[in-house]
């Protein structure tokens, strides 16, 4: 894609808070401030009643006098084609609420930088494609150009290795990626947990390669869950002091929440603090320390830490071959977080970068490497004009072209021009087909989770019926074999076969995963080459379907 005009940024869209990022002329990376001055902006949305929007924290600020105009936590929805989240009397989709904080961070970041010409716009790695999908709608909802979609370790690792690289005297100005990534550890555990998601994920650095190897985690657990905890307890003992339940009032268990959440975070820098609050003329002061925090949420370290070691275990490692383990994610500032790390590996968790800024760096870096291979060569003539390409002596001068616009300094486009990011799928990827033998519906899966990306898998199926006029291939996103356990995102559909085709016609069928983790299928029946119609219509939430009185479907080829 070539970005028009104006510059590129990175925008880390998360649960509880986004941010935007950009990499200026030299090759620094600078986090953008939002109009109020800080560097992140909470990911809530208020809908007045002249249905005029506030986004961020002043939306947060509405929250206890109107819970019912504030969205927050609405990525964790993203995707789920049926949800809507009422407010104020009206239904909003998540991604329409996700393209107003996209927005809001565009307009804050226009205003430093003047016209914002793309955007890279990162996902928690455990996205599946209908995720994705809806994360790409709500920037185009907010009219950006969305150049890519990433997944947030990788914007992460990548930053991670820019900053080894300047530790290690590199030249910002020079911006040399080949350098960055000699001197970036070569296998890296990304331990993301942020507002609402648990991204965990391990990426080799080879050369200038960054693959990500295998992710793991855990859509709904986050530093929400943390909050909730200290909720309960809190409003567990007003009804004890005082036999009031606070949970009745939305606007008053909204102020709660945001008590408890500054509590908790608290408590990230001392041993000790205090949670209170005043309602209905009661008043509850209730001392809280760092390890009663800890013993009420020690179930979700124990689920954080089981995720970590089924992924080594999934990706047969053991900790000697992780170089580094990189902390992303407000929650990981949790202090338990890296005693628990510490004690597993055996090494020390790195947090030299702001957890909460780091995957926007990333994504800006992407986003300034992806405009760079868009942007033609450009050489300076001795005379200084700018040419494509370079001159040959003794040829007639080629055409003058424009210059490229001034984002970058060139130094800083022929080093980003060596880099390559390559990601894996992390759902597996299959077709509701009959099993003969069982004769039930099974998921044959036909690209497996992890496959490195971006991949080209074929898998031969046969019709179901003598004279069968139409196969219609459910494609689920998913690795167990019951479809019950996994999620429908598509349809593909071959259409008006020739008549008398036999049972058991063959049916091949390609997914093509590419780079950016969309998915393109293609299926063919063989004898007549008759091609489906390439359509992968976005379907989430996977109602059971009962083919069993159909008769378009296709069959598993029976193997010895
Ligand atoms: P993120 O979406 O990655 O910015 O993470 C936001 C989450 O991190 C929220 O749940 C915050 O409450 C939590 N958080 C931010 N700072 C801290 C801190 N110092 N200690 C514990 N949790 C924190």
């Amino acid at each position: 894609m070539v970005v028009e005009s104006g510059r590129v940024v990175g925008i880390d869209l998360g649960t509880t808070f986004s941010t935007i990022a950009y990499v200026d002329a030299g090759g620094q990376v600078r986090t953008i401030a939002n109009r109020e001055g800080a560097p992140t902006t909470p990911s809530a949305v208020f809908i007045q009643p002249d249905r005029t929007v506030r986004v961020g924290q002043e939306a947060l600020r509405a929250r206890p006098e109107h819970p019912d105009r504030v969205a927050t936590n609405f990525k964790r929805d993203m995707g789920e084609k049926y949800y809507r989240e009422p407010i104020g009397g009206k239904e909003f989709s998540p991604e329409a609420l996700s393209a107003l904080v996209l927005k809001k961070l565009a307009a804050d970041a226009a205003r430093v930088l003047g016209t914002i010409g793309g955007a890279v716009i990162t996902v928690p790695a455990y996205f599946g494609d209908a995720r994705r999908k809806a994360t790409q709608d709500a920037g185009r909802i907010a009219s950006l150009e969305v150049m890519d979609i990433i997944n947030e370790p990788t914007a992460a690792a990548l930053a991670n290795a820019f900053r080894q690289y300047l530790h290690a005297g590199g030249d910002t100005t020079k911006f040399e990626l080949a350098a960055i990534a000699t001197t970036a550890p070569s296998t890296t555990l990304v331990f993301d947990l942020g507002g609402g998601t648990f991204d965990v994920t391990i990426i080799r650095i080879e050369g200038e390669q960054f693959d990500v190897l295998a992710t793991g985690g855990e859509v709904r657990l986050g530093g929400i869950d943390f909050d909730i905890r200290l909720v309960t307890a809190f409003c567990d003992e007003f009804v004890r002091r005082h036999g009031v339940d606070l949970r009745d009032s939305p606007e008053a268990l909204a102020e709660i929440q945001s008590i408890c959440e500054m509590a908790k975070i608290t408590l990230s820098d001392r041993t000790q603090t205090v949670i209170v609050a005043e309602r209905y003329g009661k008043r509850l002061h209730m001392p809280i320390s760092r390890r009663q925090f800890e013993e009420l949420t020690s179930d979700l370290l124990t689920r954080v830490q089981i995720s970590v070691e089924t992924l080594l275990e999934d990706a047969l490692l053991s900790w000697d071959r992780i170089d580094d383990i990189l902390l992303v994610g407000g929650s990981s500032r949790m202090p338990r977080v890296s005693e628990m790390l510490s004690r597993i590996s055996g090494k020390k968790p790195n947090m030299d970068q702001a957890p909460d800024e780091i995957v926007a760096h990333g994504a800006a870096i992407h986003a300034a490497i992806l405009h760079m291979h868009a942007q033609p060569t450009v050489s300076v003539a001795p005379d200084g004009s700018r040419r494509l390409g370079t001159p040959e002596v003794g040829t007639a001068p080629e055409p003058e072209v424009p210059p490229v616009p001034d984002l970058f300094d060139q130094s800083v486009v022929d080093a980003a021009k060596h880099v390559r990011i390559t990601n894996v799928n992390s759902h597996g990827l299959g077709v509701i087909v009959r099993a003969p033998r069982e004769n039930r519906l099974v998921n044959s899966v036909v690209i497996p989770k992890n496959t490195p990306l971006p991949t080209e898998r074929v898998k031969v199926f046969g019709t179901e019926a003598v004279n069968q006029r139409i196969v219609r291939l459910r494609i689920v996103e998913g690795d167990l074999r019951d479809p019950r356990g996994c999620t429908q995102i598509g349809e593909c559909v071959i259409r008006q076969l020739p008549k008398g085709l036999p049972k058991g016609s063959l049916v091949e069928v390609s997914f093509r995963y590419d780079p950016s983790g969309r998915i393109h299928v293609r299926a063919v029946e063989l004898k007549h080459a008759t091609v489906a119609e390439v359509d992968l219509v976005r379907a989430a939430g996977f109602a059971q379907v009962d083919l069993t009185r159909r008769r378009d479907a296709v069959s598993e080829i029976e193997r010895e």
